[in-house]
């Protein structure tokens, strides 16, 4: 049997901590919500946070210094060169191995090879973790154009060295017509 007291003591305890939890309960009540309803909405990320690599393949001269710093040879490319000018075939960066270290990023020269904050890899197949970052495969619209302007300017000086040289032919054999008609007349 409780007694009288201690029945009052109950009540009181029981009144307390239900004011004490609504009152916390409370605060929050006032306050915007802070989920954020992922993926539509980002959290903001880091400048600095190392997620997935983006490449600016403009830059880029396919000097491997980059796949040769990897320590767990993630980095593979292909590129055909047309004298100055790259034809690109793919450059893969397999995020199966990748442990995001930044080692590959460093020894660029060119500095074209970055993390970004891109993170969300999600495939349903592993083989798509093998991902290609050119952003243009074949050539660049403007180095085809400067390719053609090249190629064109070299066609144009070996044709005029090419009409020099038959120039500077003719006018020696005229020369020697001359020589020869000039002594049988003598
Ligand atoms: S982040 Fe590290 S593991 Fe990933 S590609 Fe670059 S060097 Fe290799
Ligand atoms: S180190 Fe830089 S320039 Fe060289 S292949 Fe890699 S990304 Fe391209």
């Amino acid at each position: 049997m409780v007694s009288g007291t201690r029945y009052f003591q109950n009540v009181w305890d029981t009144l307390k901590t239900t004011l004490v939890g609504m009152s916390i309960t409370g605060k929050y009540l006032m306050r915007k919500p802070i989920t954020v309803q992922y993926p539509d909405e980002r959290m903001p990320i880091p400048d600095r946070y190392r997620g997935i690599h983006y490449l600016e393949q403009e830059k880029c001269i396919n000097c491997l210094a980059c796949a040769r710093a990897c320590p767990i040879d993630c980095i593979e490319m292909d590129a055909v060169r047309h004298g100055k000018e790259l034809e690109w075939v793919s450059f893969t960066l397999d995020y199966q191995k990748c442990m995001f270290c930044e080692l590959c990023v460093y020894p660029c020269p060119k500095d074209c090879i970055h993390m970004g904050t891109e993170f969300a890899l999600v495939v349903e197949d592993r083989s798509e973790l093998n991902h290609d970052l050119l952003s243009f495969k074949g050539m660049a619209v403007d180095a085809r154009i400067r390719m053609r302007e090249a190629e064109k300017k070299k066609a144009e000086k070996e044709a005029a060295k090419k009409a020099k040289a038959e120039a500077e032919a003719a006018a020696k054999a005229a020369e020697g017509e001359a020589d020869d008609a000039a002594g049988g007349d003598a």
